[in-house]
């Protein structure tokens, strides 16, 4: 992954880290549902003219490959130019699918399950009389998904997010699925505190392999002098792997490939952490 050149100065940092010892976190990497999502625009590319809607991963290098192979993209489905169009593994609203089905189209579905599962919870809670909320990112594609088909809700981030909100007499509380758990649980007790008069109902919508990937990024940092986090710049979950390493390790990159490393980076560093986000493929680390 570090490539050697033979500019003096390349070989001079080199020689100081003869020492140097590469970790690689215990969970990193590409998920099932990206991988999965991957498979099936493979499988149905295969056999016949497809477009996918959307991005189906946030990794230029992913979407590069399949473009090659003649998989083309769109935003909206009034922009699909094949008879078959893919939902990516972030989901997206019925809204969305109707418009699909109207259009006379053929739809493959890549939403990964742990996206379905959150939206069968936010719909369920507003059944419960809740008023959403959905701790993410606004604007981002799965986040979108989840908030098209609802009249009225709240996205929020951070705490001041949440001081903009107004008064619900009950709170249902999801989050996006690649969003730090102790973040999420840091919110809801803020929404809480906020709204002390208020039922808050909250629903763990966080998928697994981004708690574990979330852990294991905490314990590679406290180990780590320099830590790489490998992913897409646009990749959330992978911001996220980056930030959280960053409470722990002084010395955070978010590279989205190797040419990207400065090797003054690795100076003084005895031990080097590396960890990628859930879109990154194998063959990046
Ligand atoms: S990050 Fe989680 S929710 Fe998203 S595709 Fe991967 S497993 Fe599914």
């Amino acid at each position: 992954m570090i490539k050697k050149n033979n500019s003096k100065n390349e070989n001079k940092h080199f020689a100081s880290q003869s020492e140097l010892k590469i970790i690689k976190s215990e969970h990193m990497g590409m998920c099932f549902g990206v991988r999965d999502a991957i498979k099936l625009v493979n499988r149905v590319a295969n056999e016949r003219p497809l477009t996918v809607l959307g991005e189906l991963v946030h990794n230029s290098t992913v979407l590069n490959t399949l473009s090659n192979r003649g998989v083309k993209f769109a935003n909206k489905p009034e922009d699909v130019m094949t008879e078959t169009v893919m939902i990516t593994a972030h989901g997206t609203s019925n809204q969305t699918r109707r418009s699909v089905m109207q259009q006379g189209l053929q739809m493959q579905d890549a939403t990964c399950p742990l996206v379905h599962y959150a939206h069968k919870q936010i719909h369920k809670l507003i059944e419960n009389g809740c008023h959403p909320v959905i701790i993410g990112r606004n604007g981002h594609v799965e986040v979108l998904g989840l908030t098209d088909d609802l009249v009225e809700y709240d996205v929020v981030l951070n705490e001041q997010d949440i001081d903009k909100i107004n008064f619900h007499k009950r709170f249902g509380v999801i989050a996006q699925t690649t969003q730090p758990i102790s973040h999420v649980q840091a919110l809801v007790k803020y929404l809480k505190s906020r709204f002390p008069k208020s039922k808050v109902r909250f629903v763990d919508t966080v998928c697994q392999p981004t708690k574990q990937r979330q852990r294991a990024a905490e314990e590679l940092a406290m180990k780590s002098d320099v830590v790489l986090v490998i992913g897409g710049l646009n990749s959330n979950n992978s911001k996220e792997l980056a930030k959280t390493c960053a409470k722990f390790c002084a010395n955070v990159y978010h590279i989205q490939s190797p040419d990207d490393i400065q090797i003054t980076w690795l100076d003084t560093a005895k031990k080097l952490g590396i960890t990628a986000g859930t879109s990154t493929p194998n063959e990046h680390y």
